[in-house]
């Protein structure tokens, strides 16, 4: 008995090794989507809030993504300037356009798609 499960635990460890052998490392971080009223008073990293209540979706809000540790707040409505347009994927994640510039501080210029980061080369 114990010799069966010694051998299940082999094997089940063999399968991940190599799953995690196989993973794509190049590919950058999936960004859980939140939706929210408001934002918490920690944010999470790879993590993008979407603000809202009932149908109505006012700002989007992440901890910038290269690492400065800025908040960023992208506001959804139509009269702001500027303002950014969202996109629901059946996957659960979001996309966002245009892209994310920032024109103070660490000057991330990004697009986010799919709950992922693309960044443009300057
Ligand atoms: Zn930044």
């Amino acid at each position: 008995m114990f010799e069966f499960l010694f051998r299940l635990w082999q094997r089940l460890k063999n399968l991940f090794g190599a799953n995690l052998a196989f993973a794509p490392l190049s590919e950058s971080l999936h960004y859980k989507t939140l939706r929210i009223e408001e934002l918490p008073d920690k944010m999470e990293a790879n993590t993008i809030y979407v603000l809202g209540e009932g149908n109505y979706n006012w700002s989007v809000g992440m901890i910038c993504p290269c690492g400065c540790g800025n908040i960023l707040h992208m506001s959804l409505h139509k009269e702001g300037r500027p303002h950014w347009k969202i996109m629901w994927h059946n996957d659960g994640t979001v996309s966002l356009s245009p892209s994310v510039n920032r024109l103070v501080g660490c000057k991330s210029h990004f697009f986010f798609e799919r709950g992922r980061v693309r960044w443009c080369k300057q």
